[in-house]
């Protein structure tokens, strides 16, 4: 029987040691805030989205896409959503595929695993901190401020570098760099995007249906529709949080970076222009305030009179037709423009981590037999939808499953 040790007790982590114990090794989590699986509680609005029926490379970034689906091929959402089932919890499907505990509670899988882990007699040591790992010949070694603890075999899954309130503060990195394991460069990712315009003050609070399109130097390299949210100085909601994995990779290389905002997605722009001058005629003395009134939130209005420097309270009657196209132009085209990275505080996910080319399809890194890597750390990164917690899944399920079986170790 193999003793593993699991640094880092998020999804990937218990997924890990849950099933290295179910395959019959004796196994104990490290973990170095007080409890665990503390970010599984913030998912999806504190409804865990677990998983996507809809899945494919194409909701994964990163440098090697069949990595990824030969992974899922392995353990996929079909499987987690059995995995679960045949541990009482049943899922409902929402929205073309995003899957959540039917329970509709976050805590419904956080304490499954924890409850799964007593089960399974796995030791937890929390508020454990692990300082140093040295590689022995036949396993670990990991020197914490108590003692050092001795693995046959070592699965590490501390997270990436979002949400570090939760405990993934990305303190791991520097250990692995010292084991000479590559890492991609870390940014955050499924984030707010800090925007410069004045307008966005304006917009706070508008929670709007519409479509994203990113432009990197002016050209459009990514669409996304949905629930657009505005704060004062930031863009949110699922369609932009999609976009930041390319925002970010170009605000690095100092590329002018902006959102284009289609308020109207649904229609063309010939047909809004149309609309709106039948208004004009047909509702006369109407303000030019009031047009859009029925169409987009009444600060979407503010914010375009404002871009245009017109006032509200003028007569829409009194617009001038270039007036008009340019109203509609905003309409359909709201630039914002990016000014900056956005925080790994208020990423969901971290983009960069440890290069998946050093690693096996066991998740085991190919130079340091016996050592496997599990969930966010790597440099693999899902689309908003359930990705991110399946990659965890599927990573942390095969870590375990193969540091139990000692397969492909010396
Ligand atoms: C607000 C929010 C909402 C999200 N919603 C969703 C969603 O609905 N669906 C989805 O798929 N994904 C969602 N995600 C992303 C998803 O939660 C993560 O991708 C996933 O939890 C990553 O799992 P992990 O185990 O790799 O890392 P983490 O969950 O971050 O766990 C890492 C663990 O390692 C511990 N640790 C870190 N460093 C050390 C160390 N040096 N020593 C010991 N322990 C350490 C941490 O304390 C933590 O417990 C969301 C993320 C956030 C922040």
């Amino acid at each position: 029987m193999y003793r593993i040790g699991v640094i880092g007790g998020g999804a990937a982590g218990m997924m890990a040691a849950v099933t290295a114990a179910e395959h019959g090794a004796q196994v104990t989590i490290l973990e170095h805030t007080d409890r665990l699986g503390r970010k599984i509680l913030s998912t999806g609005n504190g409804k865990c989205n677990y998983t996507n029926l809809h899945i494919s490379k194409d909701d994964y970034f990163g440098n090697h896409p069949s990595f990824v689906t030969d992974a899922l091929s392995v353990f996929g959402p079909q499987d987690m959503i059995s995995y679960f089932k045949d541990h009482g919890i049943l899922t409902q499907e929402k929205r073309d595929g995003y899957c959540y505990p039917y329970a509709g509670q976050a805590s419904t899988i956080r304490d499954f695993f924890i409850r799964r882990l007593e089960e399974l007699s796995v030791a937890v040591l929390l508020q454990t901190k692990v300082n140093k790992i040295r590689v022995l010949p036949d396993g670990f070694a990991l020197q914490t401020a108590e003692k050092e603890y001795f693995f046959d075999r070592l699965i590490i899954a501390c997270g990436g570098k979002a949400a570090p309130v939760t405990g993934s503060d990305g303190s791991i990195f520097l250990l692995l760099k010292l084991l000479g394991i590559k890492l991609q460069k870390m940014y955050p990712t499924l984030a707010p995007l800090y925007v410069s315009d004045e307008e966005c003050k304006l917009l706070a609070g508008v929670r709007a249906n519409g479509s994203v399109t990113l432009k990197i130097d002016g050209e459009p390299l990514c669409q996304d529709e949905g629930e657009i949210q505005f704060n004062k100085e930031t863009i949110s909601g699922i369609p932009v949080f999609q976009l930041t994995h390319d925002a970010v990779a170009a605000l690095d290389e100092e590329k002018k970076v902006t959102i284009w905002v289609d308020f109207l997605p649904k229609m063309e722009h010939d047909e809004t222009k149309c609309y709106i001058e039948k208004q004009i005629e047909e509702r006369t003395g109407i303000s030019t305030g009031q047009l859009l009134a029925g169409m987009v939130h009444q600060k979407v209005t503010v914010a375009i009179l404002h871009r245009l420097k017109l006032p509200g309270s003028g007569a829409a009657g009194t617009l001038s037709s270039k007036q008009i196209k340019k109203i509609v132009s905003l309409l359909h085209h709201f630039v914002f423009t990016v000014s900056r990275q956005p925080d790994f505080a208020n990423a969901q996910a971290t983009r960069g981590g440890v290069c998946v080319d050093q690693l096996d399809q066991n998740m085991m890194v190919k130079k340091i037999p016996g050592l496997y890597i599990a969930g966010e750390m790597m440099d693999v990164d899902g689309k908003c939808g359930g990705y991110n917690l399946q990659w965890a899944w599927t990573s942390g399920r095969i870590a375990g499953m193969c540091a139990a079986a000692g397969e492909n170790n010396a």
